[in-house]
């Protein structure tokens, strides 16, 4: 999702875009994801110090208006991204960063099947890959 329609959606809801949150929104959609100690800097080079409980109460703020992502990153602290396309994550066990990854379209078709199987409702899947990432698999 681009930043403008963010802040399109925000105006929408007659929310505020205070500096602070816009600086968040483009902290996260620069290449992700992000944590909140990863943002911290972020704020601080831009000259918006912020302490971590009002980042988290950004953060929260923004995943319930659905337009950011809340990861599910087993043994990791949380991490955040701009809501984007269905994708997946590489979790390189060399430089530990987190990246995204893309998966064959019919791979996650086939994953909805368990719905069939199970006869319930699957209405997301989070599936997270261990490895080297593209940088690091030289
Ligand atoms: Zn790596
Ligand atoms: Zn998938």
């Amino acid at each position: 999702m681009p930043t403008k329609k963010i802040y399109q959606i925000l105006k929408d809801r007659e929310e505020r875009l205070t500096p602070r949150r816009r600086a968040i929104i483009e902290t996260l959609s620069k290449n992700g994801p992000w944590s909140v100690d990863l943002i911290l800097p972020e704020l601080k080079k831009r000259g918006l110090p912020a302490n971590k409980t009002t980042v988290y109460r950004e953060l929260n703020f923004l995943n319930n208006l659905g337009l950011i992502n809340e990861l599910h990153l087993p043994g990791r602290k949380k991490y955040y991204e701009i809501q984007t396309e269905h994708h997946h994550h590489l979790i390189c066990s060399k430089c530990k960063k987190i990246k995204q990854l893309k998966l064959p379209a019919i791979l996650c078709k086939m994953l909805a099947d368990v719905t069939y199987i199970n006869n319930c409702t699957i209405t997301n899947h989070h599936l997270e890959f261990s490895g080297l990432c593209n940088r690091c698999n030289k």
